[in-house]
Protein backbone atom coordinates (compact mmCIF):
# COMPACT_ATOMS: atom_id res chain seq x y z
CA UNK A 1 0.00 0.00 0.00
CA UNK A 2 1.44 3.68 -0.81
CA UNK A 3 2.47 5.19 2.40
CA UNK A 4 1.79 9.18 3.18
CA UNK A 5 4.95 10.40 2.78
CA UNK A 6 5.87 13.28 5.04
CA UNK A 7 9.68 12.87 4.83
CA UNK A 8 11.81 16.10 4.80
CA UNK A 9 13.35 15.18 1.74
CA UNK A 10 13.87 13.35 -0.46
CA UNK A 11 10.46 13.40 -0.15
CA UNK A 12 7.03 12.83 -1.65
CA UNK A 13 6.46 13.61 -5.24
CA UNK A 14 3.38 13.41 -7.92
CA UNK A 15 2.51 9.60 -8.08
CA UNK A 16 2.09 9.89 -12.20
CA UNK A 17 5.33 11.06 -12.38
CA UNK A 18 6.79 7.93 -10.67
CA UNK A 19 5.01 6.16 -13.07
CA UNK A 20 6.15 7.94 -16.40
CA UNK A 21 9.77 7.96 -14.95
CA UNK A 22 9.45 4.17 -14.67
CA UNK A 23 8.65 3.61 -18.14
CA UNK A 24 11.33 5.84 -19.04
CA UNK A 25 13.50 3.96 -17.00
CA UNK A 26 12.26 0.86 -19.52
CA UNK A 27 11.87 2.64 -22.77
CA UNK A 28 12.48 6.29 -23.22
CA UNK A 29 9.47 7.86 -26.09
CA UNK A 30 10.04 4.16 -27.57
CA UNK A 31 13.30 4.59 -28.07
CA UNK A 32 14.36 1.52 -27.82
CA UNK A 33 16.64 2.71 -25.14
CA UNK A 34 16.07 3.74 -21.72
CA UNK A 35 16.73 7.37 -19.81
CA UNK A 36 19.88 5.86 -18.17
CA UNK A 37 21.54 4.97 -20.85
CA UNK A 38 21.25 7.48 -23.81
CA UNK A 39 23.69 10.47 -24.63
CA UNK A 40 23.26 13.35 -22.61
CA UNK A 41 24.07 15.49 -25.80
CA UNK A 42 21.02 13.12 -27.49
CA UNK A 43 18.31 15.29 -29.02
CA UNK A 44 16.04 13.94 -26.79
CA UNK A 45 17.49 14.73 -23.74
CA UNK A 46 19.30 18.09 -24.48
CA UNK A 47 15.21 18.84 -25.26
CA UNK A 48 14.69 17.62 -21.46
CA UNK A 49 16.91 19.71 -20.33
CA UNK A 50 15.61 22.61 -22.76
CA UNK A 51 12.22 21.95 -21.33
CA UNK A 52 13.44 21.88 -17.47
CA UNK A 53 14.75 25.35 -17.75
CA UNK A 54 12.35 26.31 -19.78
CA UNK A 55 9.67 25.33 -17.04
CA UNK A 56 11.21 26.58 -14.19
CA UNK A 57 11.57 30.25 -14.93
CA UNK A 58 8.01 30.02 -16.63
CA UNK A 59 6.59 28.96 -13.56
CA UNK A 60 8.05 31.21 -11.57
CA UNK A 61 7.06 34.26 -13.96
CA UNK A 62 10.97 35.04 -15.29
CA UNK A 63 10.76 34.35 -18.20
CA UNK A 64 12.33 37.06 -20.49
CA UNK A 65 14.05 39.30 -17.66
CA UNK A 66 17.48 38.83 -18.22
CA UNK A 67 17.15 35.02 -15.92
CA UNK A 68 19.03 31.63 -16.94
CA UNK A 69 17.93 28.55 -15.02
CA UNK A 70 20.74 25.94 -14.78
CA UNK A 71 20.28 22.84 -13.37
CA UNK A 72 23.85 22.22 -11.22
CA UNK A 73 25.56 19.04 -9.34
CA UNK A 74 26.55 18.56 -5.46
CA UNK A 75 23.01 19.94 -3.82
CA UNK A 76 21.93 23.04 -2.33
CA UNK A 77 25.41 22.85 0.28
CA UNK A 78 27.63 23.61 -3.20
CA UNK A 79 25.78 26.61 -3.57
CA UNK A 80 26.76 27.97 0.12
CA UNK A 81 30.11 28.12 -1.74
CA UNK A 82 29.58 28.85 -5.12
CA UNK A 83 27.69 31.86 -4.62
CA UNK A 84 30.14 33.77 -2.40
CA UNK A 85 33.03 32.61 -4.87
CA UNK A 86 31.08 34.30 -7.62
CA UNK A 87 29.35 37.34 -6.21
CA UNK A 88 31.42 38.04 -2.81
CA UNK A 89 34.04 40.52 -3.58
CA UNK A 90 33.87 42.43 -0.31
CA UNK A 91 31.04 41.91 2.19
CA UNK A 92 27.96 40.04 2.11
CA UNK A 93 25.00 40.18 4.31
CA UNK A 94 23.34 37.18 5.83
CA UNK A 95 19.90 36.69 7.41
CA UNK A 96 20.64 33.69 10.25
CA UNK A 97 17.45 31.62 10.18
CA UNK A 98 18.29 27.92 10.89
CA UNK A 99 20.86 25.44 10.44
CA UNK A 100 21.04 25.40 6.63
CA UNK A 101 21.54 29.68 7.11
CA UNK A 102 24.21 28.60 9.57
CA UNK A 103 26.15 26.58 7.07
CA UNK A 104 26.22 28.90 4.46
CA UNK A 105 27.68 31.42 6.45
CA UNK A 106 30.64 29.17 7.48
CA UNK A 107 31.33 28.93 2.88
CA UNK A 108 30.90 32.99 2.54
CA UNK A 109 33.79 33.79 5.23
CA UNK A 110 35.66 32.11 2.85
CA UNK A 111 35.52 34.50 0.83
CA UNK A 112 34.75 37.61 2.32
CA UNK A 113 33.50 39.37 5.04
CA UNK A 114 30.20 37.97 6.47
CA UNK A 115 27.66 40.32 8.46
CA UNK A 116 25.16 38.67 9.98
CA UNK A 117 22.25 41.14 10.23
CA UNK A 118 20.28 39.26 11.99
CA UNK A 119 19.73 35.70 13.56
CA UNK A 120 17.17 33.85 15.12
CA UNK A 121 19.76 31.55 16.40
CA UNK A 122 19.13 32.74 20.39
CA UNK A 123 15.56 31.08 20.40
CA UNK A 124 16.96 27.62 18.76
CA UNK A 125 15.21 29.32 15.69
CA UNK A 126 11.91 29.18 15.95
CA UNK A 127 10.97 32.65 14.24
CA UNK A 128 11.58 35.17 11.49
CA UNK A 129 13.46 37.77 12.20
CA UNK A 130 11.64 41.12 11.26
CA UNK A 131 12.69 44.82 11.67
CA UNK A 132 16.08 44.86 11.37
CA UNK A 133 18.15 47.08 9.27
CA UNK A 134 20.27 46.56 6.41
CA UNK A 135 23.65 47.56 6.09
CA UNK A 136 25.02 49.61 3.23
CA UNK A 137 27.76 48.59 0.60
CA UNK A 138 26.75 44.66 0.29
CA UNK A 139 27.55 42.93 -2.38
CA UNK A 140 24.37 40.69 -1.63
CA UNK A 141 22.14 39.75 1.13
CA UNK A 142 20.80 36.06 1.69
CA UNK A 143 18.09 34.83 3.29
CA UNK A 144 16.42 31.73 3.58
CA UNK A 145 12.87 31.27 2.45
CA UNK A 146 11.59 28.34 4.54
CA UNK A 147 13.69 27.06 7.34
CA UNK A 148 13.29 22.96 6.96
CA UNK A 149 14.54 21.49 9.83
CA UNK A 150 12.89 23.99 12.26
CA UNK A 151 9.72 24.92 10.00
CA UNK A 152 9.56 28.99 9.81
CA UNK A 153 9.10 30.18 6.65
CA UNK A 154 9.90 34.13 5.44
CA UNK A 155 6.51 35.64 5.01
CA UNK A 156 7.74 39.11 4.19
CA UNK A 157 10.78 39.46 2.40
CA UNK A 158 13.30 42.30 3.23
CA UNK A 159 13.22 45.57 0.34
CA UNK A 160 17.18 46.12 -0.27
CA UNK A 161 18.83 47.93 -3.12
CA UNK A 162 21.58 45.20 -2.93
CA UNK A 163 21.28 41.89 -4.80
CA UNK A 164 18.70 39.77 -2.61
CA UNK A 165 20.16 35.71 -2.77
CA UNK A 166 16.95 33.09 -1.32
CA UNK A 167 17.92 29.23 -0.41
CA UNK A 168 14.39 28.12 -1.64
CA UNK A 169 15.52 24.61 -1.49
CA UNK A 170 12.24 23.79 0.58
CA UNK A 171 9.27 25.72 -0.78
CA UNK A 172 10.25 27.08 -4.46
CA UNK A 173 7.36 26.51 -6.51
CA UNK A 174 5.14 25.70 -3.43
CA UNK A 175 3.14 29.77 -3.00
CA UNK A 176 3.30 32.98 -5.71
CA UNK A 177 5.75 35.95 -4.99
CA UNK A 178 7.51 38.41 -6.95
CA UNK A 179 10.28 36.26 -8.04
CA UNK A 180 11.57 39.03 -9.53
CA UNK A 181 13.19 40.68 -6.44
CA UNK A 182 15.71 38.01 -6.35
CA UNK A 183 18.59 37.81 -8.08
CA UNK A 184 19.79 34.46 -7.57
CA UNK A 185 17.67 31.60 -6.48
CA UNK A 186 18.60 28.31 -5.66
CA UNK A 187 16.96 24.97 -4.54
CA UNK A 188 18.61 21.05 -4.15
CA UNK A 189 15.84 19.50 -6.30
CA UNK A 190 14.92 16.99 -3.86
CA UNK A 191 12.56 18.98 -2.14
CA UNK A 192 9.84 19.61 -3.91
CA UNK A 193 10.92 19.35 -7.35
CA UNK A 194 12.22 15.96 -7.92
CA UNK A 195 15.21 13.03 -6.62
CA UNK A 196 18.46 14.16 -5.37
CA UNK A 197 21.01 14.97 -7.70
CA UNK A 198 20.27 18.22 -9.07
CA UNK A 199 20.09 21.78 -7.84
CA UNK A 200 18.22 24.24 -9.91
CA UNK A 201 19.92 27.86 -9.69
CA UNK A 202 18.34 31.29 -11.27
CA UNK A 203 20.78 33.63 -11.45
CA UNK A 204 20.65 37.22 -13.18
CA UNK A 205 23.18 37.31 -15.95
CA UNK A 206 24.16 40.93 -15.08
CA UNK A 207 24.87 39.72 -11.22
CA UNK A 208 27.88 37.41 -12.38
CA UNK A 209 31.32 39.01 -13.78
CA UNK A 210 31.89 41.51 -11.33
CA UNK A 211 34.49 39.56 -8.79
CA UNK A 212 38.08 39.86 -9.29
CA UNK A 213 39.37 36.65 -8.45
CA UNK A 214 40.34 33.30 -10.86
CA UNK A 215 37.02 31.45 -10.39
CA UNK A 216 37.38 27.39 -11.68
CA UNK A 217 35.50 26.47 -14.37
CA UNK A 218 33.02 23.62 -12.49
CA UNK A 219 32.02 26.56 -9.70
CA UNK A 220 31.38 28.97 -12.22
CA UNK A 221 27.92 30.45 -12.98
CA UNK A 222 29.03 31.55 -16.21
CA UNK A 223 30.66 27.96 -17.56
CA UNK A 224 27.17 26.51 -16.95
CA UNK A 225 25.86 29.29 -18.71
CA UNK A 226 27.52 29.69 -21.62
CA UNK A 227 27.05 25.72 -21.78
CA UNK A 228 23.26 25.85 -21.50
CA UNK A 229 23.62 23.80 -18.57
CA UNK A 230 25.45 20.94 -20.11
CA UNK A 231 29.62 21.78 -19.49
CA UNK A 232 29.71 18.54 -17.79
CA UNK A 233 27.37 15.38 -17.81
CA UNK A 234 24.53 16.69 -15.97
CA UNK A 235 22.60 14.21 -13.50
CA UNK A 236 20.38 13.05 -16.22
CA UNK A 237 17.73 11.26 -14.44
CA UNK A 238 17.10 14.00 -12.04
CA UNK A 239 16.64 16.59 -14.57
CA UNK A 240 14.48 14.46 -16.44
CA UNK A 241 11.93 13.74 -12.94
CA UNK A 242 12.74 17.38 -11.77
CA UNK A 243 10.78 18.50 -15.90
CA UNK A 244 8.37 15.66 -15.17
CA UNK A 245 7.66 17.16 -11.76
CA UNK A 246 7.48 21.08 -13.36
CA UNK A 247 4.94 19.66 -16.11
CA UNK A 248 3.00 18.24 -13.42
CA UNK A 249 2.70 21.48 -11.67
CA UNK A 250 2.37 23.62 -14.84
CA UNK A 251 -0.73 21.21 -16.05
CA UNK A 252 -2.52 21.79 -12.50
CA UNK A 253 -2.46 25.23 -13.22
CA UNK A 254 0.81 26.47 -11.76
CA UNK A 255 1.89 28.06 -8.82
CA UNK A 256 -1.31 29.59 -7.48
CA UNK A 257 -3.40 26.65 -7.99
CA UNK A 258 -0.76 24.83 -5.84
CA UNK A 259 -0.62 27.42 -3.33
CA UNK A 260 -4.07 27.27 -2.63
CA UNK A 261 -4.09 23.85 -1.86
CA UNK A 262 -0.85 24.21 0.41
CA UNK A 263 -2.31 26.50 2.26
CA UNK A 264 -5.44 23.94 2.92
CA UNK A 265 -3.35 21.08 3.84
CA UNK A 266 -1.49 23.62 6.70
CA UNK A 267 -4.25 24.94 7.96
CA UNK A 268 -6.16 21.86 8.59
CA UNK A 269 -2.83 20.61 10.11
CA UNK A 270 -1.92 23.71 11.93
CA UNK A 271 -5.79 23.93 13.30
CA UNK A 272 -5.46 20.35 14.63
CA UNK A 273 -2.16 21.52 16.55
CA UNK A 274 -3.75 24.42 18.44
CA UNK A 275 -6.82 22.96 19.14
CA UNK A 276 -6.06 19.41 20.64
CA UNK A 277 -4.48 19.86 23.75
CA UNK A 278 -1.87 16.79 23.35
CA UNK A 279 -0.13 18.63 20.98
CA UNK A 280 2.44 21.97 20.69
CA UNK A 281 3.75 23.64 18.02
CA UNK A 282 7.33 24.34 17.56
CA UNK A 283 7.19 27.98 15.21
CA UNK A 284 6.05 31.22 16.32
CA UNK A 285 2.91 31.16 14.70
CA UNK A 286 2.73 34.06 12.02
CA UNK A 287 6.37 32.45 10.59
CA UNK A 288 4.88 29.01 11.10
CA UNK A 289 5.66 27.31 7.67
CA UNK A 290 2.90 26.05 4.93
CA UNK A 291 5.74 23.22 3.96
CA UNK A 292 7.22 21.55 7.07
CA UNK A 293 5.01 21.90 10.60
CA UNK A 294 7.15 20.99 13.44
CA UNK A 295 5.05 20.32 16.77
CA UNK A 296 5.57 17.99 19.74
CA UNK A 297 3.13 16.13 22.60
CA UNK A 298 2.76 17.54 25.47
CA UNK A 299 3.22 15.10 27.49
CA UNK A 300 6.42 12.24 26.34
CA UNK A 301 4.59 9.40 27.88
CA UNK A 302 2.24 9.49 24.91
CA UNK A 303 4.82 9.01 22.43
CA UNK A 304 4.71 5.01 21.86
CA UNK A 305 1.29 5.40 21.69
CA UNK A 306 1.05 8.10 18.62
CA UNK A 307 4.21 6.51 16.95
CA UNK A 308 2.77 2.88 17.19
CA UNK A 309 -0.82 4.80 15.70
CA UNK A 310 0.86 6.69 13.08
CA UNK A 311 2.74 4.04 11.31
CA UNK A 312 -0.45 1.92 11.45
CA UNK A 313 -2.12 4.60 9.41
CA UNK A 314 0.78 4.23 6.60
CA UNK A 315 2.46 7.66 7.73
CA UNK A 316 5.90 7.69 7.03
CA UNK A 317 8.87 10.02 7.91
CA UNK A 318 7.20 12.07 10.70
CA UNK A 319 10.08 12.08 13.19
CA UNK A 320 11.19 15.24 14.09
CA UNK A 321 15.03 16.91 13.15
CA UNK A 322 17.52 16.13 16.19
CA UNK A 323 17.80 19.46 16.45
CA UNK A 324 14.38 20.13 17.11
CA UNK A 325 13.52 16.76 18.44
CA UNK A 326 9.30 16.14 18.13
CA UNK A 327 7.70 15.66 14.71
CA UNK A 328 7.87 17.11 11.50
CA UNK A 329 4.95 16.97 9.29
CA UNK A 330 6.81 17.89 5.91
CA UNK A 331 3.68 18.96 3.20
CA UNK A 332 5.34 19.42 -0.25
CA UNK A 333 3.45 20.31 -3.30
CA UNK A 334 2.60 16.03 -3.71
CA UNK A 335 1.61 15.67 -0.90
CA UNK A 336 -2.05 15.11 -1.34
CA UNK A 337 -4.73 16.63 1.26
CA UNK A 338 -5.60 13.10 1.89
CA UNK A 339 -2.44 12.29 3.46
CA UNK A 340 -3.18 15.00 6.10
CA UNK A 341 -6.51 14.21 6.98
CA UNK A 342 -5.49 10.66 7.51
CA UNK A 343 -2.46 12.54 9.99
CA UNK A 344 -5.16 14.71 11.34
CA UNK A 345 -7.24 11.84 12.61
CA UNK A 346 -4.87 9.95 13.90
CA UNK A 347 -3.94 13.32 16.20
CA UNK A 348 -7.86 13.67 17.47
CA UNK A 349 -8.45 9.62 17.71
CA UNK A 350 -4.96 9.98 19.83
CA UNK A 351 -6.80 12.52 22.58
CA UNK A 352 -10.15 10.52 22.30
CA UNK A 353 -7.50 8.33 23.80
CA UNK A 354 -5.51 9.65 26.28
C1 LIG B 1 18.03 20.40 2.47
C2 LIG B 1 18.41 21.81 2.42
C3 LIG B 1 19.71 22.22 2.07
C4 LIG B 1 20.81 21.23 1.76
O1 LIG B 1 20.58 20.62 0.55
P1 LIG B 1 21.59 19.57 -0.08
O2 LIG B 1 21.04 19.42 -1.47
O3 LIG B 1 21.50 18.32 0.74
O4 LIG B 1 22.97 20.14 -0.06
C5 LIG B 1 19.96 23.57 2.03
N1 LIG B 1 19.02 24.47 2.32
C6 LIG B 1 17.77 24.12 2.67
C7 LIG B 1 16.77 25.18 2.98
C8 LIG B 1 17.43 22.77 2.73
O5 LIG B 1 16.18 22.42 3.08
Amino acid sequence: MKKHNFSAGPCVLPQDVFKEASQAVLDFNNSGLSILEISHRSKDFVDVMDEARNLALELLGLEGKGYKALFLQGGASTQFLMVAHNILQNKAGYINTGTWSDKSIKEAKLFGEVVEVASSKNANYNYIPKGYSIPEGLDYLHITSNNTIFGTQVKDFPTTDCPLICDMSSDIFSRELDFSKFDLIYAGAQKNMGPAGATLVIVREDLLGKVTRVIPSMLDYQTHISKGSMFNTPPVFSVYVSMLTLRWLKNLGGIKAIEEINTRKATLLYSEIELNPLFNGFAAKEDRSSMNATFSLADGDLKETFDAMWKEAGINGLNGHRSVGGYRASMYNALSMDSVGVLVDVMSELERKA
